[in-house]
């Protein structure tokens, strides 16, 4: 197991440790998740590795898997595990990169934001382009390249 990475000026860091109070939910001994404290919705949480990183590629692998379990577990602690249809509430998981990817904590952290209505949560700008095959199949051409040097 890669040995845990910790930065003694990160506000995420400083929870994990203790050093600062959190409202916390589920530890295991990979991850922590804590409610934030300026929610988009009542009983929005983050998700965090017990590792400093502070984009999604700094993070070892292990400590990656442990995460998506622990936001699995949260949907049911938040009753958001009920709904097995398509309508009606649901949730987003989000996890920002970089100032202009909207990220101001550089400690990676996943959101689990509830959806209950239109005016709470996330809101989504999603500007789609219109289908462009001879483009995409030059692009998958150049990343399949990519692919085989890993
Ligand atoms: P992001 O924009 O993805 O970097 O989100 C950072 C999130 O961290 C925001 O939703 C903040 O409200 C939240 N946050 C910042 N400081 C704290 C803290 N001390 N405890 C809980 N949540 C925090
Ligand atoms: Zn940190």
């Amino acid at each position: 197991m890669a040995s845990a990475a910790s930065n003694a000026s990160c506000i995420f860091c400083k929870i994990i440790k203790g050093e600062i109070p959190s409202f916390k939910l589920i530890e295991t001994s990979l991850s922590y998740s804590f409610l934030d404290i300026q929610p988009t919705a009542e009983a929005h949480v983050l998700v965090i590795p017990k590792h400093h990183g502070a984009k999604l590629h700094n993070i070892p692998d292990e400590y990656l898997a442990d995460i998506l379990p622990v936001v699995k577990k949260l949907t049911k602690v938040l009753k958001l595990d009920t709904n097995n249809t398509p309508d009606g509430e649901g949730y987003n998981v989000l996890q920002n990169n970089g100032r202009i990817a909207h990220q101001l904590v550089d400690h990676v952290h996943f959101h689990l934001i509830p959806k209950r209505n239109e005016s709470t949560g996330l809101g989504v700008e999603w500007p789609a382009q219109e289908t462009d095959f001879e483009a995409l199949g030059k692009l998958h051409k150049q990343l399949q390249e990519e692919l085989s040097k890993l």
